[in-house]
């Protein structure tokens, strides 16, 4: 893989990089509820940096699923907790944070971060970041962050490839193209990802230890969602629905519910995909999963539901409503918006 594929990201990938290298006390941290992308990326950077030198402390706001526990490093993430971080971050000398732009995405640690004096890094795909970072290596373009963190590192620290770090960053790609299917998937995804293999990444046992490992409760929670799929809007419009019980019924994990919004596009004709959740916490509100095809934009109601994300796939938290009235509320907004195209 030539470098020069990447020649539009060299000024942010050289001031990302002379700030780490001179940088001792590192944190690297992503998003509540990471995703492949989100580890992927935290542990890609981790171990690469591990490899060149430094012992960048890995701080996430939330538990690591234990889905993505296979991803080398994994061990050495910690999840927040004010009295054990608060001190570090305080005192760290960069921070950087990886598929995420906006702090507040980082929940309960977001104070801790926004007072720390660090030098603030950003590497991430999502649109418009907040102020605030001293340096960016941003892309909308790019279907996962991992590709830019592959870029940083072909650029700025080549001799840090392992497997170590090719099996995280090939993870992240895989599930943020959604196996290579969501539109910003390239050809140059495709290099990079060859370029992963060739550094270690083995296919077949990512794929088994991401897709392979159901628990027979959670196939059960599936089939109790599936068989509430609702279509609106001439077929437009899947929606699947899930309740807390029913979690605690199938005797299902809160993480286990992952992944099942992925089902509402894979029917003929559907265009825009919803999954409702109770909060699994017990607290009142629920989470909004959406996901759409071509031009249709789900991270605009998203937005509106105090939310984000992509064109394609944004979701939101929305506190103190019911399912039934989450329900109501964003058909009726992608109802409207499906009539105003
Ligand atoms: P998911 O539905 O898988 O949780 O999220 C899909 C995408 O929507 C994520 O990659 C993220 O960009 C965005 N997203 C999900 N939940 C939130 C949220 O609560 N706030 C914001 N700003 N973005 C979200
Ligand atoms: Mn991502």
């Amino acid at each position: 893989m030539q470098p020069e594929e990447f020649a539009r990201y060299r000024d942010a990938a050289r001031a990302i990089a002379a700030i780490l290298s001179s940088s001792n006390r590192i944190v690297l941290t992503t998003h509540v509820r990471p995703d492949g992308d989100a580890l992927g990326s935290v542990l890609g950077l981790g171990n690469a940096l591990s490899a060149v030198g430094k012992q960048p402390r890995l701080i996430l706001p939330s538990p690591i699923p234990a889905s993505l526990g296979f991803l080398p490093g994994s061990s050495a993430l910690e999840v927040y907790d004010a009295s054990k971080h608060d001190a570090f971050i305080a005192t760290a000398d960069a921070i950087v944070c990886l598929d995420f732009n906006v702090l507040d995405r980082l929940d309960a640690m977001a104070s801790a971060v926004a007072a720390s004096p660090a030098v603030r890094l950003l590497v991430d795909h999502h649109l418009e970041p907040a102020p605030g970072f001293h340096a960016m290596l941003w892309d909308t373009e790019v279907a996962s962050t991992a590709e830019l963190v592959f870029a940083l590192l072909l650029l700025e620290f080549p001799g840090a490839f392992s497997a170590a770090v090719a099996t995280p960053l090939y993870t992240g790609i895989l599930t943020d193209t959604g196996n290579f299917r969501f539109p910003r998937t390239t050809a140059r995804t495709h290099r990079i990802v060859a370029a992963l293999i060739e550094y270690g990444a083995d296919p077949v046992a990512i794929a088994e230890a991401l897709y392979d490992q159901n628990s027979p409760a959670r196939l059960r929670l599936l089939g109790q969602v599936l068989r509430q799929l609702e279509l609106h809007c001439d077929g437009a419009c899947v929606l699947l629905q899930l309740r807390r019980k029913d979690v605690l019924d199938a005797g299902a994990r809160e993480d286990e519910t992952e992944g099942f919004v992925q089902h509402t596009l894979t029917v003929a004709g559907a265009r825009v995909g919803v999954f409702i959740s109770e909060l699994l916490d017990g607290s009142d509100g629920v989470k909004v999963s959406l996901r759409s095809k071509g031009t249709f934009d789900v991270a605009r109601i998203a937005e509106e539901l105090g939310g984000g994300g992509h064109r394609n796939a944004a979701g939101a938290v929305v506190r103190g409503i019911s399912l039934e009235a989450a329900r109501q509320r964003v058909l009726a907004m992608i109802e409207a918006a499906l009539h105003a195209e």
